[in-house]
């Protein structure tokens, strides 16, 4: 398993793995601390119940080692839950038998796509010949759009008194329809976008039971419950520090077309109120486009570092000044910390950085080393290989997939050893206080308080409204 045996590395990572009891702490940094994005294509939800098992990190890591490495985070505080309010599209359209309306005018025809609908189907329930389908798609290259067909989706025929289609309309999404309209020569196809309206919506909720719940029931979407939680993630442990009688605020983006809400943009500000300390969140966008998370006074949401450079491992070997290597049977430093995970499981940057080394380096297999600053580097071991455009003297984004799981190296099973140096001295990641990402720089101050005091006025504003309102 060696790459170079004669070489004696500096580290000797091991994949021994802790209890899932200390487990639920990691998950839920992973979880909350990448972009929401990441989050929300898993799938997962957010059970953030008050009971739940917050059991320390066992220490015992020897009694540990009999556990078998399962991925299954059994005591999770995340549990699946299932997909709320986001798809009422679906749920709402249950399944219509095919119908025919002919209710707005004689001429004006509405058909729901049924089961096993095809549009030939849907014309002859309109009265049209199945075989004018074929001549009205060939008409316009895009015309076919309308032969994509979904379950419950609605089609307007408009036929002048011959019993021709001079129009045939249907609605996409809220946003978006099609239409096909005669004329002379023929049918023209034509897509018509709506465009919504981009409006700030409030709300206000507190927490009795747990984070998701509370948020559903103030009306906070499944997603920006997510990314408040992943904006608050550096600063609340969602997983173990929510109580009841916490509370929040959030502003956000809410697009609208006829006056129905047809989706959310991101959050403009939030504040969480935590055991009774109070975070506060403003989104702003810097002159060169880049918009980022930061306090109400102009501080960085964000840390320099993310915490697990991995989402949903566990640690099978901590930062130690002394341990029994597996492999040397020798006491050894084990300066670092092990991610045990599945192979090919995707390994991040964990603050942005020049990569210093993208290559081969002894005990470590291949390895990547990123230098953050002047002050600080990580090194990332045993990887099974580098991502795409991950190369020695490039850079990487805090977050940034750089390669994935592997045992490469001097190696017992698939993890990451993971180091973090400070000035060139190894320190355990897992005690480090993390640095601050940058403030809003003085240039900005000015103007990101412009838009930060008014959001946090109108929270408070809004806030006492509705509490006055609730008391009447
Ligand atoms: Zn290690």
């Amino acid at each position: 398993m060696t790459t170079e045996p004669s070489k004696a590395p500096p580290l000797y990572p091991k994949t021994h793995l802790l209890a899932a009891s200390g487990i639920a702490a990691l998950l839920s940094l992973a979880l909350l601390v990448f972009p929401s994005s990441d989050v929300e294509a898993k799938k997962t939800t957010l059970s953030l119940e008050l009971e739940s098992p917050a059991e320390q990190l066992t220490q015992d890591q020897d009694a540990a080692e009999t556990v078998q490495a399962t991925n299954e985070p059994a005591a999770s505080p995340f549990a699946q839950i299932e997909d709320s309010a986001e798809d009422t599209k679906e749920t709402a359209q249950a399944a219509p038998e095919p119908v025919v309306e002919p209710k707005k005018a004689p001429n004006h025809k509405e058909v729901i796509v049924g089961k096993g609908d095809t549009l030939s189907t849907l014309f002859e329930k309109v009265g049209l010949p199945a075989a004018s389908v074929h001549e009205i798609l060939a008409s316009d290259k895009q015309a076919k759009q309308f032969s994509q067909l979904k379950h419950g989706q609605k089609l307007e025929f408009e036929l002048n008194p011959e019993g021709q289609l001079t129009n045939l309309h249907s609605k996409l999404s809220d946003l978006e329809s099609i239409t096909l309209t005669k004329n002379d020569k023929g049918y023209v196809f034509n897509r018509i976008t709506a465009k919504p309206t981009v409006r700030s919506a409030y709300v206000h909720g507190v927490i009795n039971s747990s984070l998701s719940q509370s948020a559903a029931r103030a009306g906070l979407s499944h997603s920006l419950t997510m990314d408040m939680a992943s904006v608050f993630g550096y600063d609340v442990d969602f997983a173990q520090d929510i109580r009841q009688g916490d509370e929040f605020d959030v502003i956000y983006e809410q697009k609208v077309v006829n006056g129905k809400a047809v989706g959310n943009g991101p959050i403009l500000s939030a504040r969480f109120t935590n055991r009774g300390k109070t975070y506060t969140a403003v989104r702003y966008t810097n002159k060169q486009g880049n918009s980022s998370y930061y306090t109400a006074d102009g501080n960085s949401m964000r840390k320099a570092f993310i915490r697990t450079p991995v989402d949903f491992a566990r640690i099978s070997s901590k930062f130690s000044m002394g341990r029994k290597h597996p492999i040397l049977n020798k006491i050894r430093a084990h300066k670092g910390v092990d991610y045990a995970a599945p192979r090919g499981t995707p390994i991040k940057a964990t603050g942005d950085g020049k990569v210093l080394l993208a290559g081969r380096r002894g005990g470590y297999g291949n390895t990547i080393i990123i230098q953050h600053g002047n002050t600080y580097r990580t090194l990332y071991g045993h990887m099974q290989g580098f991502a795409k455009g991950v190369q020695t003297g490039g850079s990487v984004k805090q977050g940034q997939v750089i390669g994935y799981i592997g045992t490469t190296g001097l190696s017992t099973g698939p993890h990451l050893h993971y180091e973090f140096q400070v000035n060139g001295v190894h320190v355990d990641p897992l005690g480090q206080k993390l640095p601050m990402a940058d403030p809003i720089a003085k240039a900005e101050r000015s103007r990101f308080l412009a838009q930060s005091q008014p959001l946090m006025a109108r929270m408070d504003q809004e806030k006492a409204t509705m509490l006055a309102s609730s008391k009447r």
